[in-house]
C-alpha cells in the first residue's frame, strides 16, 4: 500500500503555497502581465479541474473551451492525472452535426482508489470508503468515553473505525481526511482544543494516522469540511462565494469566497458559536458570555422548551418543534421564532461582515425542513438591509453527517489534485 501511494505522490510537482493563488487579481481586475507563468499554469490548472467538476464529463475540446484553455495546456493536465488512474477516457461521443473528430469525454474515474473520509465529534468517531465522486461504499462507526484522562482508547476507536470502513475495498485508499468537532491546527496535523473531551487536546491525530496507515492525513475544522463537501460533491459545485452554517448541540461555520476556502492562520477561525452576539450575556460553556452558542444551539431550545411546558421537552429539535407547530401548540409556534431569530443573527452577522449572500445549512434546522428554513431567512432579510445584487438565498445541506464524511474525503481529493482550496 505504501508503494502505490508513494508513487502517487512522487508524480506531483510541488504544492503550490496556499497563499499563492489568493495572490491573483480578483475577477474583472485583469493585469496578465503581472502573473508569472507558474502563476498561470497553476490557474489554467485549478480551471480545468473546477470545470470537470463542475460540469461533468467531457471531451478534451469541450474541456478547453469550457476552462477557457488551449488543447495542448489541458493534455498537459490531464495525461499525469489519467496516468495517476484518476481520471478515464470514456467511450467515444458520436460526431455532432457539422462533422468533426468525435471526442472521448473524461471523467474522475469510478474505479480509482477511494478515500477515507473521517469524522471526530465528542464521544464518537465515524469513517467511510469514498469514491473520487462521493459516493459512500462502506461505513463504521466507534464511541468512546469523553471523561478520559489519556488520549489512547480515542485514538484506539478512531483506528478502528478506519479498519473496518476501508476493509471493503481491494486496495488501500488515496489518503485519509478527517473532520474534526474542534480547533485544529490545519498545519500540524494536530488537534488544538474539543471543549467536551479534554484528552484530545493537543493530539497529533495526523501524525499518529500516518504512522499506522502510511497514508497522507488531512485534519481540518467540521464546517469546514461540510463546506470542502459542498463544493466537491453537493450543492456548492460550480459556485464561487457561499458560506457553509452547521447548526445542533454546537454552532460553526465556514466561508468560501471568490473561489477560495478561507482558513485563519494555521486552520483557526469558523467558530462561529463562540462570536458574542451580547455583551456580559449567558454563561456559555467556553467559559466567556454571550456568545450565539449561548442562544441559538440545541440546549438553549430544551431549556426553553422545558420554560415553555412543551410535551417531550428533552428530545426537542427543529423537526419536533415545527411537528408540534404545526399541530397547533401556541407555545411551539412561539418557540420556533424566537429559535429562528436567534439562529437569524449569527448569520445576519457573517452577512454583515463579508456577504456571501448564499448559504448553506446544515445540521438540525435542516430537519425543520422549509418552515424552519424559510423562517431563519425571513429573520436574516429583515436584520441585514437590503441593496442591489444582493439577494440573500439559502439552501439545505443534509441532516445527517454523511456530508461531512464526504467533505473530510474532499480535503483529500483537494490536496491530491493539487487544488488548493
Ligand atoms: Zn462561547
Amino acid at each position: 500500500m505504501t508503494d502505490d501511494a508513494d508513487r502517487l505522490f512522487e508524480a506531483r510537482p510541488p504544492s503550490p503555497l496556499p497563499d499563492e493563488t489568493a495572490a491573483l487579481p480578483r475577477r474583472g481586475r485583469r493585469r496578465p502581465a503581472l502573473l508569472s507563468s507558474t502563476l498561470v499554469g497553476s490557474t489554467n490548472r485549478r480551471r480545468v479541474i473546477e470545470a470537470l467538476f463542475d460540469h461533468g464529463p467531457m471531451s478534451r475540446a469541450e474541456l478547453a473551451r469550457q476552462a477557457g484553455v488551449n488543447r495542448t495546456t489541458i493534455s498537459g493536465i490531464v495525461q499525469p492525472l489519467i496516468d495517476q488512474q484518476l481520471l478515464v477516457e470514456g467511450e467515444a461521443m458520436p460526431a455532432r452535426a457539422g462533422g468533426g473528430k468525435p471526442g472521448r469525454p473524461l471523467r474522475f474515474s469510478p474505479d480509482a482508489r477511494p478515500i477515507c473520509g473521517t469524522l471526530l465529534m465528542p464521544g464518537s468517531v465515524r469513517s467511510a470508503l469514498v469514491t473520487l465522486d462521493g459516493h459512500i461504499l462502506a461505513e463504521d462507526e466507534q464511541s468512546f468515553a469523553t471523561d478520559l484522562d489519556v488520549p489512547g482508547p480515542i485514538v484506539e476507536a478512531i483506528t478502528s473505525a478506519i479498519v473496518r470502513a476501508i476493509a471493503p475495498a481491494r486496495r488501500a485508499p488515496l489518503g485519509i481526511g478527517v473532520a474534526v468537532g474542534g480547533m485544529v491546527d490545519t498545519d500540524l496535523g494536530t488537534i488544538v482544543a474539543v471543549n467536551l473531551v479534554p484528552a484530545l487536546n493537543g493530539l497529533r491525530l495526523g501524525s499518529e494516522l500516518e504512522k499506522r496507515f502510511s497514508l497522507p492525513v488531512l485534519l481540518d475544522h467540521h464546517p469546514r469540511a461540510l463546506l470542502v463537501g459542498d463544493r466537491w460533491f453537493g450543492k456548492g459545485r460550480g459556485i464561487r462565494d457561499f458560506a457553509v452554517v452547521y447548526t445542533g448541540e454546537v454552532l460553526g461555520g465556514a466561508l468560501y469566497l471568490d473561489g477560495h476556502l478561507q482558513r485563519g492562520f494555521a486552520g483557526a477561525g469558523g467558530e462561529l458559536g463562540h462570536t458574542f452576539v451580547q455583551v456580559d450575556g449567558e454563561l456559555c460553556r467556553c467559559g466567556r458570555r454571550g456568545c450565539w452558542d449561548t442562544i441559538a444551539t440545541l440546549s438553549w431550545l430544551r431549556a426553553e422548551a422545558r420554560a415553555a411546558g412543551l410535551p417531550d421537552a428533552e428530545r426537542i429539535n427543529s423537526e419536533r418543534l415545527v411537528g408540534l407547530a404545526a399541530a397547533g401548540n401556541p407555545g411551539a409556534g412561539t418557540l420556533l421564532d424566537r429559535y429562528a431569530r436567534n439562529i437569524a443573527i449569527g448569520i445576519a452577522n457573517l452577512q454583515q461582515t463579508v456577504a456571501p449572500n448564499r448559504f448553506i445549512l446544515h445540521g438540525d434546522v435542516v430537519g425543520g425542513s422549509d418552515t424552519m428554513i424559510g423562517a431563519i431567512l425571513n429573520h436574516v432579510r429583515q436584520l441585514v438591509p437590503w441593496r442591489p445584487r444582493g439577494e440573500i438565498t439559502f439552501d439545505a445541506g443534509e441532516t445527517e453527517d454523511r456530508a461531512a464524511l464526504r467533505g473530510a474525503a474532499g480535503l483529500v481529493l483537494s490536496h491530491l489534485l493539487q487544488f488548493p482550496l
